[in-house]
């Protein structure tokens, strides 16, 4: 999705939690009798040993590039960050953003349609001037390591629909969020982090039926090869058959991927084509297995609960930050105080830098949820061994073996090594869950 300037990035963030899951899942799992409990007690089972068989199976040219193309990332967040920096800082030092106010104030008289007006210009401006960057990270990058099907037209399609999408959202915020300020003085900022929280829950709301569409087509799960298994599994759950989706994510990239999305009433899981035409059936139970976890464990409202805890933090960050450099700088921009609308640069700023810093805490609260629903996925589908091989798919563009302070620093998921540890000390409690047929199968065979 196109980049949409850094004072969405909250809601970035939550998408982020429920966007690109994957896992466990309970099934219909076979109840095995007492002689074959008995007859299928390994000998000696070796969590370890397992765990480095199933990485084994990448071949390690491809290994290297998954690796490649994940710590390529860690830069990205950092020539993110500082480009960010860079244009917001010319918007300010050239006067752009106080030319942008006066412009809007010529228009109308009307504050909130002031807002809006320059709302339009700061964000059609950010989107040119970032826009190298975006097409060399989300477009050419991909392509480099064959995770792009899109042409470049259908591609900029997506930018532009992107970029009216946040036209749109960013002035839902932006005006209210202007508005306290002018009227709440030095206190607008808890407000702000309250309807900021409101905010991230609406498009959460809205997201499935309003924004995902006009990016893919989402039907009901239709598949006949899974649908009786999954919606069987969905109903032992306790997750309504109508909640469950598939949509065609082969649009954009061969990624096997499946999601939670939506708030309260729209609150759906999808299961994305590459998924349901690239695994087996034990690996697409285990899958959904994952996201019924996020489902049943409410990850949503923890989800925005925890968001919330730091979306506070980073606004009383942000007063602080945006009152300190005015002080020091606020005339040489032109910037008259915090209630004028062409201080939003200087916010994108502080609040670039407060998320930038605060990486590492927000992957961990996704992170941590991820494995809970991998482990309520491995309960519920019963499925080990599919669950590896789930995992070293994910290792196409997640890397697979990192160490434990990368992990914690800059996986939102667990990692491939992480998660099929876990499937395996799953396997070793539940010798009688064991698939000779998964173990053996060559997941990248194909490639
Ligand atoms: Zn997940």
């Amino acid at each position: 999705m196109v980049r949409i300037a850094s004072l969405i990035l909250p809601i970035l963030l939550l998408f982020t939690i429920f966007a690109s899951g994957q896992t466990t899942a309970p099934s219909a799992a076979p109840v095995p009798s007492a002689e074959n409990r008995a007859a299928a007690a390994p000998p000696a089972f070796d969590i370890n040993t397992a765990v480095n068989a199933y990485l084994a199976k990448m071949p390690p040219a491809q290994r290297a590039r998954s690796d490649a193309y994940f710590e390529g990332g860690y830069w990205l967040l950092l020539w993110d960050f500082l480009s960010t920096v860079v244009v917001m800082w010319l918007m300010l030092r050239f006067q752009w953003s106080t030319g942008m106010r006066n412009l809007a104030e010529r228009l109308t008289r009307f504050r909130p349609i002031q807002t809006a007006l320059y709302w339009i210009q700061f964000f059609l401006l950010t989107s040119i001037l970032m826009f190298p960057l975006t097409v060399y990270e989300s477009y050419f990058r991909e392509h480099k390591y064959g995770l792009l099907n899109q042409t470049f037209g259908p591609w900029m399609r997506e930018q532009l629909i992107g970029l009216a999408v946040g036209l749109v959202l960013g002035a839902i915020l932006i005006v209210p969020l202007f508005g306290l300020v002018r009227r709440l003085g030095q206190n607008w900022w808890v407000w702000g982090a309250a309807l900021s929280i409101v905010f991230l829950a609406f498009v959460s709301l809205i997201a499935p039926v309003y924004i995902s569409p006009l990016f893919n087509t989402y039907k009901k799960l239709e598949d006949p090869r899974i649908k009786g298994p999954i919606l069987t599994m969905a109903n032992a759950n306790g997750i309504p058959a109508t909640d469950v989706w598939e949509f065609d994510a082969s649009r954009q990239s061969n990624r096997v991927s499946a999601n939670v999305s939506g708030f309260a009433s729209t609150t759906r899981i999808s299961l994305n084509d590459n998924l349901l035409k690239r695994c087996t059936l034990p690996e697409i139970e285990t899958t959904m297995g994952h996201e019924m976890g996020h489902y049943v464990l409410n990850h949503e409202y923890k989800g925005l609960v925890e968001m919330g805890v730091v979306v506070v933090v980073a606004f009383a960050f942000l007063n602080w930050g945006i009152n300190f450099a005015l002080r020091n700088w606020g005339q040489n921009w032109d910037v008259r105080g915090i209630a004028d609308v062409a201080v939003l640069p200087l916010a994108v700023i502080a609040f670039s830098l407060f998320f930038f810093v605060m990486t590492p805490v927000t992957n961990t609260i996704t992170r941590t949820m991820e494995y809970e629903a991998d482990m309520y996925g491995l309960n519920a589908a019963q499925q080990p061994d599919g669950e590896a091989n789930v995992d070293l798919m994910l290792g196409e563009y997640r890397k697979l073996d990192p160490g434990p302070v990368e992990e914690f620093i800059f996986f939102d998921h667990p990692s491939g090594r992480t998660r099929i540890t876990a499937a395996m000390r799953w396997k070793a409690g539940h010798p009688e869950s064991a698939s000779p047929e998964e173990v053996a199968r060559p997941v990248f065979g194909t490639q």
